[in-house]
């Protein structure tokens, strides 16, 4: 379906006119023949490897994803073998991508699939977007990417392109920069073969329209570009400054176990070291400091030697050989092969603190 651009226009050209769009399209187009990233998930037109391609990119950069995302398909094949894993396989198998409610909504994505339309994705926008944590976008992609319709999408990548090439000045997380974004997305979109176009547009954003400095000289699309200021751009609201939280948790081990926790909360369904209600007047013996949302986190691990009595409850005693098994979130995970590694060389009877693993 054809549609007047409204905020774009060749930069010398009098004024937003379907050949601009046309004569942008084409210039995008032989770029991405010649540079376009070779992507697994452009591979295939299966609705169920592209839904997990889109939540997984969701926040995480391609390089991060690829690894998972092969992984993830060897593993969960189709809806139905992910609808029938337990959460507790389906976090593991998430485990280092972070943003666990993707995995979440993901799993109750395929679950809502497999009861609800007969374990196929259904061919309606409507209903696709019904699932859970599939938005705007997520439905667009589907649309264009499996089912091969003529509809835009505007992520991260392709928001940045955008703003620049219209200049915009709205901050691209109000709804009147949405609106501008999604209405110039749309005003680009070729009437066939919008899974290249809308490839393109993010490609040209991950790789030349970049976030610092973009590379303006070798840009195909210069020419349509209106933006005074590019790296100044996309502009966005000012952020609430990052909460720093200090959180303290114990290192206990008994034999050859170890006594962990189900979170309840941010990591909710992934095991945890014990959260301590207070700290022990004491160094920790292990540190570190990471970003969570809007806040910084800074963890402090204590070895406690003391028999803590029965597990609380949410709490249960893990073989060392089960660990690996189990699905722990990155900063856990790395504290307590960190905690074990040096637990190899020092003794937690004395609890003599390791100096080298406070960072
Ligand atoms: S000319 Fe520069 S700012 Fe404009 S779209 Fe190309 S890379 Fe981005």
């Amino acid at each position: 379906m054809p549609v007047e651009a409204k905020h774009f226009s060749a930069k010398s050209g009098p004024a937003a006119t379907r050949s601009d769009a046309a004569e942008f399209r084409a210039a995008l187009r032989r770029w991405f023949r010649a540079h376009g990233r070779d992507l697994p998930w452009r591979k295939t037109t299966d609705p169920y490897a592209i839904l997990v391609s889109e939540f997984m990119l969701q926040q995480t950069q391609v390089a991060t994803v690829l690894p998972y995302y092969s992984e993830w398909i060897r593993r969960f094949p189709d809806f139905a073998s992910l609808a029938a894993a337990t959460e507790s396989e389906v976090l593991h198998a998430w485990q280092g991508l972070g943003y666990y409610a993707r995995a979440r909504n993901l799993h109750a994505a395929a679950k809502a699939v497999v009861h609800q339309h007969g374990g196929k994705l259904p061919r309606n926008a409507h209903a696709i977007r019904q699932l859970p944590g599939v938005g705007r976008y997520t439905a667009n992609a589907i649309a264009a990417f499996a089912f091969g319709d003529s509809a835009p999408i505007v992520e991260a990548n392709i928001s940045r392109l955008l703003a620049r090439l219209i200049n915009l000045r709205e901050p691209i997380d109000t709804v009147a920069g949405q609106a501008a974004l999604w209405e110039t997305a749309a005003s680009l979109l070729p009437s066939r073969d919008a899974a290249a176009h809308n490839s393109a547009l993010m490609d040209l954003g991950a790789t030349v329209c970049i976030s610092r400095r973009p590379r303006c000289p070798t840009c195909p699309v210069q020419k349509f570009c209106q933006a005074a200021d590019p790296a100044a751009l996309p502009i966005k609201k000012a952020r609430l400054g990052l909460k720093l939280l200090t959180e303290a948790h114990a290192f206990r081990r008994r034999k050859e176990s170890v006594l962990l926790e189900k979170s309840e909360n941010r990591w909710r369904g992934m095991w945890i070291l014990p959260r301590l209600a207070q700290a022990p007047g004491r160094q920790p013996f292990y540190r570190s400091s990471f970003p969570f949302t809007n806040h910084r986190i800074t963890l402090n691990i204590f070895a406690c030697a003391e028999d803590p009595g029965p597990p609380a409850e949410r709490q249960r005693w893990f073989s060392l050989t089960a660990l690996e098994s189990l699905p722990m979130p990155s900063p856990h995970r790395r504290a307590l092969r960190q905690m074990l590694a040096a637990e190899e060389a020092h003794s937690f009877a004395k609890q003599r603190p390791h100096p080298s693993l406070i960072r």
